[in-house]
Parts: C-alpha cells; sequence; structure tokens
C-alpha cells in the first residue's frame, strides 16, 4: 500500500545552522484528516512545508503516492497544485490587489484559457462563501474573509491534498468553526486534510489522526484517544489535556466512572454517566432530527418543517447550508459539531434541523444511525424530501467544474 505523503528519516536545518527537524518518519494516508500537533517550535511548520516541496530536506525524502519528490521547477509546479499550502498568516499569501485576480493566480499561472480561470475561480469563491466579493481589494477583509480566500486559492487549482498551518489561529470562535466545518466538507468530498495547531480541544474532537510533535521530532501519532491517554507524554509536549478528557479523567480518579478509553466528545462522556447511572435516572422520548439537503430542498419547504415539526435546534454544515440558512432567516444554533449537538439534543426530547448538501447528508444520517446502534438509543432520522418534479430537477445544471464543486457546493451536477 502506498501512502498518500511519506516522508523518510527527514532532517532540515536552517541556514543559521539550526536543526528544525530530526529523522522525522511518518506516513500518511488518503482521505484523512490528521492533525499535527505541538507546542510552538516544535517544527510543525518546517514538516508541512516539506510536504509540497517549499523546503527540501537536508538529509531523507519526501513522498508522494510513493515517488519521490524532484526539485526542478517543473516538478515542483506539478507538486505545488497536487498539495495546496495554506500559510498560517494570510497575508503572507494574498497579495493581488482583488480578491478576484488573488484567487485567479493559480489557475493563470497553470495556463487554463481565461474561460477556465473564470469559472473555477466562480466555482472556489462560491464554495468558500464569498460570491460577490470578486473586486474587493483583500488587504480590507476580515481575518476569517482573508482565510477564505487564501482557502479558494488553493480549492481553484483542485489539489488532492490540502495543508493549512494553524488555520484558526487569530480568528475568532465564529469564523474558526465556519473555517473547520469548510474543511470536514472537503474532507468529505475526499480530499486528505492535514493542519497543524497548538489547539489541543480543536486537534481532538477534529482530527481522524494526531500526529504528536516535540523539538523537531515525532513524540507518537495515533487517533486523538490514543495520543491525548497518556498525561505524561502531553505535559512532556508542554500542551494540556482536551477539557473533556481531563473531566473524564476525574471522574474516573473519584470512581465515578470506569473504562480505559477517554470519550472522544461531550456526547460520549455524557453516554458514559448515564451509562453508569442507568436505573437510577429514566430517560423520555427521544427527538427527531430532520436532514434537509439544501441542493434539493428550498426555502419553502424548510420553513414548512419549521412550522410542522416542532424544531428546537437548528444547525448547518457546509458553505451552501448555511447561505441559505441566512436567505431564509433562520438563526443557527450549530455551526459546528452540528450531528453530535442534534443527537445530545434529541436524547433530551427535542427536535432538530440540519441543513447540509452533498456527500454530508449520507453521513449524517450514518452517524446518527451508528450512534443509534452503538448506544440502544433510538433517534429518529428523517430526511427532507423534495415535492416531485420541483427544485431538485430544475437544480441540474450542464455545466462543468471542479470535482469539489459539483459534490458539495451544489453549483452543478
Ligand atoms: P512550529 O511550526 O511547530 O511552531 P517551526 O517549524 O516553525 O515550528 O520551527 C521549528 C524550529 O525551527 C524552531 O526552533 C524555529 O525557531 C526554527 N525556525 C523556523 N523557521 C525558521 C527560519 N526561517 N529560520 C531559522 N529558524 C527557523
Amino acid at each position: 500500500m502506498t501512502f498518500i505523503i511519506e516522508t523518510r528519516d527527514v532532517s532540515y536545518s536552517y541556514g543559521d545552522g539550526i536543526e528544525a527537524m530530526r529523522g522525522v518518519s511518518i506516513s500518511l494516508d488518503e482521505g484523512r484528516k490528521i492533525a499535527l500537533v505541538g507546542p510552538n517550535g516544535a517544527g510543525k511548520s518546517t514538516l508541512m512545508l516539506m510536504f509540497n516541496g517549499i523546503l527540501r530536506p537536508t538529509t531523507g525524502e519526501v513522498l508522494f503516492h510513493g515517488q519521490s519528490l524532484r526539485y526542478d521547477s517543473a516538478s515542483l509546479r506539478e507538486i505545488r497544485r497536487k498539495v495546496g499550502m495554506v500559510f498560517q498568516n494570510s497575508d503572507d499569501q494574498i497579495f493581488a490587489p482583488t480578491v478576484y485576480q488573488d484567487v485567479a493566480f493559480g489557475p493563470v499561472n497553470l495556463g487554463y484559457p481565461e474561460e477556465k480561470v473564470k469559472r473555477y475561480v466562480g466555482y472556489a469563491l462560491a464554495y468558500v462563501g464569498l460570491l460577490g466579493y470578486e473586486r474587493r481589494p483583500p488587504h480590507h477583509l476580515s481575518g476569517g474573509e482573508k482565510k477564505r480566500v487564501a482557502i479558494a486559492g488553493i480549492l481553484a487549482m483542485e489539489p488532492e491534498v490540502m495543508v493549512l498551518d494553524e488555520p484558526t489561529s487569530n480568528l475568532d470562535p465564529a469564523s474558526s468553526e465556519e473555517i473547520m466545518d469548510m474543511l470536514d466538507e472537503l474532507n468529505c468530498g475526499g480530499k486528505t486534510i492535514i493542519i497543524s495547531t497548538h489547539d489541543v480541544e480543536l486537534a481532538y474532537r477534529w482530527a481522524d489522526e494526531v500526529i504528536l510533535m516535540e523539538n523537531g521530532g515525532v513524540l507518537c501519532r495515533g487517533t486523538g484517544q490514543e495520543v491525548f491517554k497518556d498525561s505524561e507524554l502531553i505535559r512532556r509536549a508542554r500542551l494540556k489535556l482536551p477539557i473533556v478528557v481531563d473531566i473524564y479523567k476525574e471522574l474516573v480518579g473519584r470512581g465515578l466512572l470506569n473504562g480505559s478509553n477517554p470519550p472522544r466528545n461531550v456526547l460520549e462522556l455524557t453516554d458514559l454517566v448515564e451509562a453508569r447511572s442507568r436505573g437510577t435516572i429514566s430517560r423520555g422520548a427521544t427527538g427527531t432530527i430532520h436532514i434537509a439537503d439544501v441542493d434539493k430542498v428550498g426555502p419553502d419547504e424548510i420553513k414548512g418543517i419549521l412550522d410542522e415539526a416542532d424544531i428546537s435546534y437548528a444547525g448547518a454544515m457546509g458553505t451552501s447550508a448555511k447561505v441559505l440558512a441566512e436567505q431564509v432567516g433562520i438563526s443557527l444554533d450549530f455551526t459546528y459539531g452540528v450531528i453530535d449537538k442534534c443527537i445530545l439534543k434529541a436524547l433530551t426530547g427535542k427536535n432538530s434541523l440540519i441543513m447540509t448538501s452533498g456527500g454530508m447528508v449520507d453521513h449524517s444520517l450514518r452517524r446518527i444511525r451508528g450512534y443509534g446502534e452503538e448506544s440502544g438509543s433510538r433517534i429518529e432520522a428523517v430526511k427532507l424530501e423534495p415535492p416531485a418534479g420541483s427544485r431538485a430537477d430544475s437544480k441540474k445544471q450542464e455545466a462543468s467544474g471542479p470535482k469539489y464543486s459539483m459534490e458539495h457546493a451544489g453549483m452543478a451536477q
């Protein structure tokens, strides 16, 4: 089996002789959400910059799909298209006078004809929710908007892998959630996403795989549960435990819970507590989770379900769902971790609505059903169907564009 990215015994020294990386060998699977986690100076950025040849290892080698990276200019152009890099500071990445020109930079450099550049830029901007911003000067945008422009610039080149250095640093909580939600959506469409962060909460709840780094090397790797189970290792890396793990350990310490694996999130923690107190508490009927595919149902159907189904909470995943929510005038209760939050509410008897699109629709259904099977709690998940002959058919367009748009932004099918 080949990995999408692999490093073999990679070391790197900056010009001043500082050895920033020491013999790092890691292999990354395709289609996963991977977080490089470590304190400042651990070597996360240095490692990431090697993934697409921006830095060349002093010793060792980097492979993409099993092939060693080559560093001639044609090979570098190719790898940088396939492995897109979003820098920590958007101002290091965005330099054109308008948003359009900035996002068009990659496709123009790839030699695409003007019409194709226009189409790809349009798709990328729609995907990140910035249609209408084309003529705006990027340096006047907010931090979150700049990050979206940087992501759109990468998306317009249709990368296989997206590498984001500290994607949420300097962003407010809402903007951070929007960026992470967008990365989930892209991953759901098959892209491999690699982020670096020292935010353990973010890494723990988001990543399929955590690679813990310190002092230019890898301390350990595994699922968030595997890596963050080891308090001593986390302390050595000058990080702290995610709050849900911390609470779990305290409950275990007091004999209120037992178990060997920490819960992944609040939902699992409350399940553990509930399982422990079974017999002493009783639960009433569970609520229903309604799922609306915004590529298929329109504002009328969504308003209809809000009126009919006694919906207490609404959440949206993905840009097109959030845009529609705004159009319909729905104030969203959840914009990140939406599925689990709706499950938590269903367990307290409340109905909710999840607005989403593309592969995220089936992902939501699978997650809710999977939860039901695992926990034995029956939660009904209902997919909102479009009325026959309605929007679903009329939305079919013949235009072809980048794959991520067709699958996710609901702009072409
Ligand atoms: P992280 O991303 O985990 O914060 P970095 O990869 O940025 O870590 O840094 C790893 C080490 O390399 C640190 O000691 C840092 O000071 C050093 N370093 C990073 N960039 C440079 C540079 N451009 N010149 C010299 N040293 C650098």
